[in-house]
């Protein structure tokens, strides 16, 4: 006799991060959320993987019933080299978070980060528009990559950038080209005269570290403030930011949206991002 749960565990797609560490991850509330509320007979895992074992799991994955799987700190560089096919906007920025394992056995790697940014404006502040003025971008790890490619893509024509280590921005600017523009990370309040979208996508804010402390005398009000650290939701920056009378939207729903295309691919169903899918990642 069939044994119908073990039947259907078998069957069901599985998905999972990949990072080290990973037990800080929300990435298996938010899809189990969606499993959940989709009825989908699914699995999302953590998977724990240091850096020299990731090309043996990478192999293993998809012979175990994986279809993809998300890529975090710190495989997001790596993994290009591994998968077989990179998306131009991966490429481009350098790093991918989503793997699509592809039943031909071909591992297709994308960054859907900078489209989680976007999404999460026009999300929560819908009359955003990306040509009001210049964009000012504090930082330039991998996640402040996928926020340039995405705020040129969407039509800023300037884009003024700062970084502690500067070497770090010139490269942006080397790659990104004559919309960019560097200012040393001692005069970072300077850049912020006139700019009408604001991002802090440095880690500083996040609990256990210090605050962002570039001085913000120069934030118009109505320009709109967005930070990438989600812990905590409001961050020193935005809730100066929002004292200053500019507009905040936190960086929860980054994080959620960009899960979304990878959730579609894996399980069949476009998840929608709303306040219950913030609850249970909070939760
Ligand atoms: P990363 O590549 O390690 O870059 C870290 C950035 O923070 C660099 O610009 C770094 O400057 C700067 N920084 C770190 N400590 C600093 C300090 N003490 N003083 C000045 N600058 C400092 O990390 P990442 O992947 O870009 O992530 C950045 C943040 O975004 C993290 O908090 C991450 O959790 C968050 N994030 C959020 C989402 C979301 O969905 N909301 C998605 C991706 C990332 P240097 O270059 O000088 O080191």
């Amino acid at each position: 006799m069939i044994d119908d749960t073990s039947f259907t565990i078998a069957n069901a797609p599985l998905a999972g991060v990949i990072g080290m560490p990973i037990a800080h991850s929300r990435s298996p509330a938010l899809h189990g959320h969606w499993l959940r509320r989709y009825g989908i007979k699914g699995y999302y895992v953590p998977l724990p993987v240091m850096p020299e074992h990731l090309a043996d799991v990478l192999r293993i994955l998809p012979r175990a019933g994986f279809v993809g799987v998300n890529v975090t700190i710190p495989h997001k560089e790596a993994i290009l080299g591994l998968a077989d096919a990179v998306t131009d906007r991966a490429a481009l920025i350098g790093a991918a978070n989503t793997l699509i394992f592809r039943p031909d056995g071909k591992i297709h790697a994308d960054n859907t980060d900078g489209y989680g940014f976007i999404a999460n404006l026009r999300q929560n502040a819908p009359d955003w528009q990306a040509d009001a003025g210049p964009a000012a971008v504090i930082g330039a790890g991998g996640a402040a990559r996928a926020v340039v490619a995405s705020l040129l893509d969407s039509g800023v024509r300037e884009l003024r950038i700062t970084n502690r280590t500067r070497l770090r921005s010139e490269q942006i600017k080397a790659e990104f080209g004559a919309r960019v523009v560097v200012y040393d990370w001692a005069q970072a309040g300077n850049m912020l005269e006139g700019a009408q979208t604001v991002v802090n996508a440095t880690s500083l804010g996040m609990e256990g570290k210090q605050a962002l402390r570039i001085p913000l005398e120069a934030l118009s009000p109505g320009a709109l403030a967005t930070d990438l650290v989600y812990t905590p939701l409001m961050t020193p920056f935005l809730i100066e930011a929002q004292g200053r009378g500019c507009r905040i939207v936190d960086g929860l729903g980054m994080l959620l949206h960009q899960a979304a295309p990878g959730f579609e691919r894996w399980f069949g169903q476009r998840p929608e991002v709303d306040d219950d899918t913030r609850r249970a990642v909070i939760g």
